[in-house]
C-alpha cells in the first residue's frame, strides 16, 4: 500500500478523479465504518462516520474515507453546539495514563502542548482553539462500536483526545497487525440527512461533526511485544513521544492529511521520531484548509 504514503500537497488533486462512491482504503475497514454508519442511522442520528487515518510504527496503512468531497468544520454550527468561531477540544482524563508508565497529567499536558503549538501557526490566527475541562462524561462513542466502551456524549468538544485503549481495540478497527502497528489513529464524523452528507454554509465541503483521537497503549506494556517501544515525554526512537503523536492526530483534527515523506512533515504517516515543530508543509496545509474561516 506504498501509493498512500506519496499523497501531494493539495487534497484536491487526489480526489479529483471521476464520481465514485468510496475513496480508495482498506476495504474490510471501510466496510466496518459503513456497518457503523448504518447503526447511527437506524438509530435516527445525523452523524456518520466520514474518515479514518492510521498513524503507524513500521509499515503504513491506507486512509479510509467514504465520500469523495472533502469536508471542513462549520462557524458557529448549531448542530454540533459549536463555540462560535472557536474550535474546542477536551482530553478525556479517564484514560490518559498508559502501560509505560505515564500519569493522565504527563498526557495531557503533551496533548496541551500539540494543541498550543497548531494554535499559534499563522493561518490559524483567526480561529480560538479552546480547551473544555473533561466533565467526567463520557466525551466519545467511536470506541462504543467495538465495545470498548458506551455511546458517550459526542458533542461535549469539537476534538476529543479519547486516550489510551488496549492492543485489541487497535486490531478490531485496523484489522490483522493493528495492535502492533498502530499508534493512533483518528476518526473524523460528518452531518448527514436523508439526502446524504449536509453542506449547510454552501463552500462545497461536507460539514465534520466530530473528531475522535485513539492512543495504543500496547507501546510499552511489559506484557506485549512493543515493550521496547514505550510511549514518554519527550522521548527519542525507540521510545514514542506522546506530543509529537499528539500534534500529527490533532493535525488530522484540524483537518490536514497526510503528506510525504518527502518531504519530512509532522503529517508523515509513519512515525519516524520526535517532531514536535510542524514543517514547511505543514504550515502550507494548515493555510489552506484555515485560510477562509471568516473571523476577522
Ligand atoms: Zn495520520
Amino acid at each position: 500500500m506504498k501509493k498512500i504514503i506519496l499523497i501531494g500537497v493539495l487534497p484536491i488533486l487526489l480526489f479529483a478523479g471521476p464520481f465514485s462512491a468510496a475513496q480508495e482504503g482498506d476495504p474490510s475497514v471501510l466496510a466496518k465504518m459503513q456497518q457503523i454508519n448504518a447503526e447511527l442511522a437506524a438509530q435516527g442520528l445525523n452523524i456518520a462516520v466520514e474518515e479514518i487515518r492510521f498513524f503507524t510504527i513500521g509499515g503504513g496503512r491506507p486512509s479510509n474515507r467514504i465520500h469523495q468531497q472533502l469536508f471542513r468544520w462549520v462557524p458557529d454550527d448549531p448542530r454540533r453546539l459549536a463555540q462560535g468561531d472557536d474550535i474546542t477540544y477536551l482530553v478525556d482524563q479517564s484514560d490518559g495514563a498508559t502501560a509505560s508508565g505515564l500519569s493522565n497529567a504527563d498526557t495531557e499536558a503533551a496533548i496541551d502542548s500539540a494543541l498550543d503549538t497548531w494554535g499559534a501557526e499563522k493561518c490559524l490566527k483567526k480561529v480560538d482553539i479552546v480547551k473544555r475541562p473533561d466533565s467526567g462524561d463520557d466525551p466519545d462513542i467511536f470506541d462504543s462500536f467495538f465495545g470498548f466502551g458506551e455511546f458517550g456524549n459526542p458533542f461535549l468538544a469539537d476534538i476529543v483526545n479519547a486516550g489510551w485503549l488496549p492492543r485489541e481495540y487497535f486490531e478490531a478497527v485496523g484489522g490483522p497487525g493493528g495492535g502492533s502497528g498502530i499508534l493512533a489513529f483518528s476518526v473524523t464524523f460528518i452531518f448527514m440527512n436523508s439526502d446524504g452528507p449536509t453542506d449547510i454554509n454552501g463552500d462545497n465541503y461536507n460539514d465534520t461533526a466530530l473528531n475522535e483521537v485513539y492512543y495504543n497503549d500496547t507501546f510499552g506494556d511489559p506484557d506485549d511485544d512493543r515493550v521496547g517501544n514505550p510511549w514518554g515525554i519527550d522521548t527519542m526512537l525507540p521510545g514514542v513521544d506522546v506530543e509529537t503523536v499528539a500534534l500529527h492526530e490533532n493535525g488530522h483534527s484540524l483537518e490536514l492529511g497526510h503528506f510525504g515523506p518527502p518531504p519530512a512533515a509532522v503529517m508523515n504517516p509513519i512515525y519516524a521520531g520526535i517532531n514536535q515543530e510542524p514543517d514547511a508543509i505543514d504550515h502550507a496545509g494548515m493555510c489552506a484548509v484555515w485560510g477562509s474561516w471568516p473571523k476577522p
